[in-house]
């Protein structure tokens, strides 16, 4: 049996090996930007380059067309490693949030794992995992596959996410609802017969009043924001029909479905001050909030510093976004690692960080990623006390908090 040293090596020279194609992937899905659910070409892409490197590949699993599992080693025999891999974009900004470096950093560990697969002591699975922007309805694909029982014979999981610094994300996340809200009314001449109307573009514009005057009373954390996907067609028709989604977030969730009814009562006093009539729901399932494993992220940072990364203090406890990645915290450990692909001058989710994806740095990431999670998993499969650090940890984390 090879040891923890040497396997890494051997990882870190088949990523190297692979570092071409993995690089132009992610190039490709930056000119190719795919929003959730939608990620056809980027999921075909992904999982025949994974399958060219001796991945075995479910497509389409979790009911979700571009959701998919790559078994990278010949045998189950567990611990499982899943090393998770996003890859949809945003309107308007693209790969602004670089999910494209998240994509082809997972496959490279993947691939890299698969080179070694003789010497593991346990498997490695790659999960595709739609839709982690909120930007669609039914978004949240690792929630999909943890209801169709992908992580059930997982023992951790890990990923990295690109950002403006390199760190691990040892802070939390906020639980995230999405709500939609719709307003009928009653359509009429807006000059000849306005009295006739019930105009709904006034109830949903009462709600926005009503969640304004209600942030006044809200924990600084919490976050309620919102915009108006329908608000009427002419200015000479009294709007018969008006829609807003909501996300609604805070730090747990007992406190998001608490605010998820302050906001609803907002949408019920617009809706009877107009006399219209309201119909909600939610049109993502609810995200929970992060628990990082601080184990599996002391493990990871190592592997990062000896790469000869910077890594800044990870001193933050409070997230203000969130991910479907913490519904998967909630079930077993899990961490996460952003790796730096720009300066903090580019805000998130903008033109900026997408094309930063396709720099000399952003590349880089990718390198530095696939490496570090394929040297992490080797630590989860190889050291005999990690893995169940990482469980006591998350035991005790959810003891505390639950
Ligand atoms: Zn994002
Ligand atoms: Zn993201």
């Amino acid at each position: 049996m090879k040891n923890a040293v040497e396997l890494k090596r051997m990882a870190s020279d088949a990523v190297k090996r692979v570092a071409p194609e993995l690089i132009e992937l992610s190039d490709w899905m930056y000119a190719h930007p795919e929003l959730g659910l939608q990620e056809f070409k980027a999921a075909e892409r992904i999982t025949a380059l994974l399958e060219r490197h001796g991945g075995v590949l479910e497509r389409g699993i979790a009911g979700l067309p571009t959701a998919f599992r790559a078994s990278m080693t010949p045998s189950a025999t567990r611990p499982t490693v899943a090393i998770i891999a996003e890859y949809d974009a945003l309107p308007e900004v693209g790969h602004g949030c670089g999910h494209n470096i998240i994509a082809t950093s997972a496959i490279g560990a993947g691939i890299a794992l698969h080179a070694i697969a003789d010497s593991l002591p346990g498997s490695v699975v790659v999960l595709g995992c739609p839709a982690e922007e909120s930007a669609v309805p039914n978004s949240g694909g690792k929630i999909y596959l943890i209801e169709g029982g992908y992580f059930d014979d997982v023992d951790a999981a890990i990923m990295i996410h690109p950002m403006n610094e390199n760190r691990i994300g040892t802070g939390t996340s906020l639980v995230a609802r999405g709500v939609e809200f719709e307003f009928f009314g009653k359509p009429a001449h807006a000059a000849a017969a306005p009295h006739d109307g019930i105009n709904a573009l006034d109830a949903v514009i009462q709600m926005f009043n009503g969640v304004s005057a209600l942030r006044q009373q809200l924990r600084p954390n919490v976050r309620v924001h919102g915009v108006i996907t329908h608000g009427g067609t002419a200015p000479n028709v009294i709007p018969p029909y008006t829609a807003a989604r909501f996300r609604v977030r805070a730090n747990t969730p007992e406190e998001a479905e608490q605010v998820l009814q302050k906001v609803v009562r907002c949408a019920e006093a617009g809706a009877l001050a107009a006399g219209a009539r309201l119909d909600w729901r939610e049109y993502i399932k609810p995200y929970l909030n992060m628990i990082p494993n601080r184990a599996i992220g002391r493990a990871f940072g190592k592997n990062l510093t000896a790469l000869g990364l910077d890594l800044q203090d990870s001193s933050q406890t409070d997230g203000s976004g969130s991910t479907d990645f913490g519904n998967v915290s909630h079930r077993l450990p899990a961490v996460e690692a952003y790796l730096r692909i720009c300066g903090p001058e580019a805000g998130w989710h903008s033109t900026e960080v997408a094309e930063a994806t396709i720099t000399a740095e952003g590349h880089a990431a990718i390198m530095s990623g696939a490496t570090g999670l394929a040297m992490t998993a080797i630590d989860l499969l190889t050291s005999p006390t990690l893995l169940d650090d990482a469980r006591a940890e998350l035991a005790e984390s959810v003891a505390i908090a639950f």
